[in-house]
């Protein structure tokens, strides 16, 4: 971090400046040129509280050096992650596909997407049994009862099992049915949901919230790895705009934005990013294009009759197609 004093600035404010940032535990390197004074400041600035700084009378401006997210960061690990659950590696060579239906809705519904998927070729089975609906009276999911399911359909098929948690009291019974918690664009900014999640230590897919920055996303990330968890994988599912054709869009750019700045592997969820079965065979392409290292989709075997999410809901068949489609972009870009 670097201060900026202004060019009227006098010897007492510039004093003053490293008084401060001394008093706060860091070292500075002082450089007085001709029109404008500029003080480095030495350590970790991340933790510094920089707003402060510039309040003090002669600092034009404070300039930060370093991401204000450090674990989440390719500064602090050049090397990519890879977010192993059971023996599917995300964020490898091989492009992972989870699928499954918005919500378990019962045991034939879940049981007969799960074998469907697995058949076309998905690593592993998703299905929300908390779900977080923007009307109250909507279905709000099956709680335990839907855990239970999933857990019996990872047993059919050997998927392992994703599943949304909303609320750090249900992290403990989500994580006794599941293999990886979902934390939702709802929630991407649940600072109690994100520590706890965090301390678990169990995997977490973390999708984006519809209206946050890369920056705010990765810090989000930053949550759950100064937690001590380090197996965070990214999900890009569209964001809000001013467009109104598509439920939300596709943020696409953002995969590899993320991928420079961070070592977390990133999935795309074409299903919430565009809200209509149509559009998701073209974006699951693009994103593998741009990227990704995988997808999460929703597939349910009667959209029409889904409880959630229909609309945007393949039928095995479609999704058997999407998965074709995507390992031919895989082929072109060197991944399998
Ligand atoms: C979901 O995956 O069904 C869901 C609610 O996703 P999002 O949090 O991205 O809206
Ligand atoms: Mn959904």
């Amino acid at each position: 971090m670097v201060i900026v004093m202004q060019d009227h600035a006098n010897q007492e404010d510039i004093e003053e400046a490293i008084h401060q940032v001394k008093a706060m535990g860091y070292g500075v390197n002082l450089s007085q040129g001709d029109e404008r004074t500029v003080i480095g400041i030495l350590g970790d600035e991340r933790a510094l509280d920089w707003e402060h700084l510039e309040l003090l009378p002669g600092v034009e401006h404070v300039v930060r050096i370093l991401k204000p997210y450090k674990l989440a960061s390719r500064e602090s690990r050049p090397e990519r992650t890879i977010v192993r659950i059971g023996s599917v590696a995300i964020g490898g060579n091989e492009i992972v596909i989870i699928a499954g239906p918005c919500a378990v809705e019962s045991r034939e519904q879940i049981l007969e997407t799960a074998k469907a998927v697995k058949k076309a070729g998905a690593h592993m089975l998703r299905g929300g049994a908390f779900k977080p609906r923007s009307s109250p009276y909507a279905f709000q999911g099956m709680a335990e009862e839907g855990l239970k399911l999933l857990a019996e359909a990872r047993e059919a098929t050997g998927l392992p099992v994703v599943t949304e948690v909303m609320a750090p009291d249900q992290l403990e019974m989500v994580i006794q049915y599941s293999d990886m918690l979902q934390i939702g664009a709802r929630n991407m900014q649940n600072y109690p949901l994100l520590q706890a999640a965090g301390k678990s230590g169990h995997p977490v897919l973390l999708k984006r919230g519809n209206s946050a920055t890369v920056e705010e996303w990765l810090m989000a990330a930053e949550y759950l790895l100064s937690n001590g968890n380090t197996r965070v994988v990214l999900c890009e599912r569209g964001i809000r705009t001013f467009e109104t054709a598509t439920r939300n869009t596709t943020d696409i750019n953002a995969i590899p934005v993320v991928k420079h700045l961070s070592h977390l592997p990133v999935l795309v969820d074409p299903s919430h990013s565009t809200g209509r079965d149509e559009y998701i065979e073209s974006i699951s392409r693009a994103a593998i294009a741009a990227g990704a290292d995988g997808l999460i989709v929703e597939v349910h075997p009667h959209p029409e009759a889904a409880l959630s999410d229909g609309p945007q809901s393949l039928t095995p068949d479609a999704f058997s197609e999407v998965v074709n489609q995507v390992r031919r972009i895989a082929a072109v870009i060197g991944r399998s």
